[in-house]
């Protein structure tokens, strides 16, 4: 299964994918993860990235390329992916849509979690108390909003326009929103996984 999770920052992308790698058997890769591994490594990439991000701001778009390209061909990844945190604009979209070309492994569906806005800052706090993320303070989360509408927003337009996009209300309990999700993904999924 190859599958992208698209959804505001805090719409609950990073807990269902960890759920969704249990079920599928596939690797989460999680773009916002691989930048901060690469931040508190202190890897000269980590540190040019560390005041984009903490500015509530993308990362370049090729920089992100190499580095999901470099996770994509790693062995783990070859039989599916969660992808969680990419695209996040029309030209990381095309870029995916070369890679995945080129490695023959197209995907099987995008899923959108939908949060309302008010929510989601709500979310993005109760996350900052919790774990101390600095982009989650509420200032950066509203410019990570901001960002998020003008710049994401557009990724999910287009593969709707596709006839890729399932949308799933991402409000109510961690299981609640789980099987939402898992009753839009193709239906090979039970046969393949047993
Ligand atoms: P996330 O954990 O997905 O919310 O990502 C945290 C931060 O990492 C984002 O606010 C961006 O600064 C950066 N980032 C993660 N994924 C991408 C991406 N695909 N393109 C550009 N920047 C990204």
């Amino acid at each position: 299964m190859r599958l992208v999770l698209l959804g505001a920052p805090g719409s609950g992308k990073g807990t269902q994918a960890s759920r969704l790698k249990k079920e599928l058997d596939v690797p989460h890769i999680s773009t916002g993860d691989l930048l901060r591994a690469a931040v508190a490594a202190g890897t000269p990439l980590g540190r040019k990235a560390k005041a984009v991000m903490d500015a509530g701001q993308l990362v370049s778009d090729d920089i992100m390329l190499g580095m999901l390209e470099e996770r994509l061909s790693q062995s783990d990844a070859r039989n599916g992916f969660i992808l969680d945190g990419y695209p996040r604009n029309l030209a990381q979209v095309e870029a995916l849509d070369g890679l995945l070309q080129r490695l023959k492994q197209p995907l099987d569906a995008v899923v959108k979690l939908d949060v309302p806005a008010e929510e989601i800052v709500g979310r993005c706090e109760i996350r900052f108390k919790a774990e101390g993320r600095a982009d989650d303070n509420p200032e950066v989360v509203r410019k990570r909003l901001t960002v998020y509408a003008e710049q994401t927003a557009p990724v999910a337009d287009w593969y709707q326009r596709h006839g890729m996009l399932k949308v799933v209300d991402g409000v109510g309990e961690l299981d609640t929103v789980f099987q939402r999700i898992l009753a839009v993904l193709p239906g090979d999924r039970v046969a393949a996984n047993g």
